[in-house]
Parts: C-alpha cells; sequence; structure tokens
C-alpha cells in the first residue's frame, strides 16, 4: 500500500503533518507539499518556470519533499516521474477551513486530490470545517478512520474515485455520524476590499467567500451545521448534460439567427 500525501496550505501547515501522523501504519507515505500556502489556487499547474525541489529536516516535516509550485504541480510531478510508482491512494489536506460547495472549485486541496484522481488514482481531500487548527488531532484522528473504512469498502486499483471530506472541529470528530452529501451553493462572493497602496494607488483584497446559499438537507453545508462529518463525491465532468440540446438547436450550423 503506497499513499502520497500532498496539501494547499504549504509543507509546514500543521494539517499536514497531523494528517501523515494519523495515516502512520496504514502504507508506506511519500509527502510532496508546496512550499508556501497555495490556497485558492484550484487545479493550476506552473508551466512559464521549472520547478524545483528540497527534502524538508527536522520534526514533524523529515522527509516531506517540498516544491515551489502548487498543489497540482505536487502531485503532477509526482505521479509523472518523481515518485518512480504508482501510488494506490493520494490524499490531501488536513486544509485549514472548510471546502464546501463553490469552495471546492477553487480549492487547492481538493484540486490536489483531484490531479490524483484525474491520473487514475482514487483520492480524498480532507478540510476543518473552521479555520484555525481547533481539535486538529481529533480531525487527523477522523481522517484515519475514514481511509481505513474506504480502503476496508472501495476497491483500490478499479475504476478511480474522489472524495471530498470536511470535519467539524471537534474533540470528538472521529465518531461524528457521517453523511454523504451533495456539494451546496453559496451566494457570491463579498465584495472587493478597496485601499490605497502607500504611493496612494488603488490596491484590492479579493473579499470573504458569500454565506451558504443552498445549504438544505443533503448538502454539505447542511452536514457539517448538523454536526456531521461530510463526505462528497466528485467527478470532473462540467458538461451541462442537461442543456447540450438546447445549445444545439440555437448553434446549429448554418443557422444565422
Ligand atoms: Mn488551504
Amino acid at each position: 500500500m503506497r499513499i502520497l500525501i500532498a496539501n494547499d496550505d504549504g509543507y509546514l501547515a500543521p494539517g499536514l503533518a497531523a494528517l501523515v501522523k494519523a495515516c502512520q501504519g496504514l502504507g508506506d507515505i511519500d509527502v510532496i507539499a508546496p512550499e508556501q500556502n497555495a490556497s485558492g489556487t484550484s487545479n493550476a499547474l506552473t508551466l512559464g518556470r521549472p520547478l524545483s525541489m528540497f527534502e524538508a529536516r527536522g520534526e514533524p516535516v523529515q522527509g516531506f519533499r517540498v516544491v515551489n509550485g502548487t498543489p497540482s504541480d505536487c502531485v503532477h510531478v509526482a505521479l509523472t516521474g518523481v515518485l518512480g510508482h504508482r501510488p494506490d491512494l493520494v490524499l490531501s489536506g488536513i486544509n485549514n477551513g472548510a471546502n464546501m460547495g463553490d469552495d471546492t472549485l477553487y480549492s487547492g486541496t481538493v484540486a490536489a486530490a483531484m490531479e490524483g484522481y484525474l491520473f487514475g488514482v482514487p483520492a480524498i481531500a480532507f478540510s476543518q470545517a473552521h479555520k484555525g487548527w481547533g481539535e486538529l488531532d481529533a480531525a487527523a484522528a477522523a481522517a484515519r478512520a475514514i481511509v481505513e473504512q474506504v480502503l476496508a469498502s472501495a476497491p483500490l486499483g478499479g475504476e478511480p474515485w474522489l472524495l471530498n471530506v470536511n470535519i467539524p472541529n471537534v474533540p470528538n470528530a472521529a465518531e461524528l455520524p457521517r453523511l454523504v452529501t451533495r456539494l451546496g451553493r453559496r451566494h457570491a462572493s463579498e465584495p472587493v476590499i478597496r485601499q490605497h497602496n502607500p504611493r496612494g494607488e488603488p490596491i484590492y483584497w479579493i473579499g470573504p467567500a458569500g454565506d451558504a446559499r443552498e445549504c438544505g438537507e443533503g448538502t454539505d453545508f447542511h452536514a457539517v451545521a448538523q454536526g456531521c462529518v461530510s463526505i462528497t463525491p466528485l467527478q470532473v465532468d462540467l458538461t451541462d448534460h442537461a442543456r447540450t440540446g438546447l445549445w444545439a438547436g440555437r448553434l446549429a450550423a448554418g443557422r444565422t439567427g
């Protein structure tokens, strides 16, 4: 059993070390993670410059391989040559904060797992529901329990699958009910924050994510609000299948209006 672990908060993030520690004994673990916090970088790959890698020293990051790139870069280089083998499972996280609903499109945590999935390797992304690393050890224990149960029940080596897990920040996270959910939706983001730099020129901070909009029963938001661990199976096909016929009619070749 070979497990590749990455994250998006950077190799020094407590959530990564906690996940690695929690997974000890499950198999051979390789860790390849970004040098800097790369939250919100989605599935970006670094194409305009080469990537460099070094091996971290000192606990709790001893032996982690560190890439000066994105989460997707880390998993991509791992699977295309750096590891020298194909892992059986890719894990990502534990992220500092929730990745629910539309967040999953921006998330580097989900993207690192998705990069494994795109290469045909089953993958799980883990996030804590709230920022600040509160009850991180409990979240790590919950993550390990999920990995163990998944390994016992879901086939590895066949069709790949991708799970997005959000864990409430509570001391008994590993004992919480687990709900399989669908992604909710958020409102549009809060307004951009406009300030001025010391030269008097305008600068802009991306505003915080909006509140949950579609957060009814069955969604990830609802599960976490109810104090449960949310597990959403993800797929990558963004095609609007329900409207392909509509668009074919509108845009059929030779028609003008
Ligand atoms: Mn992050």
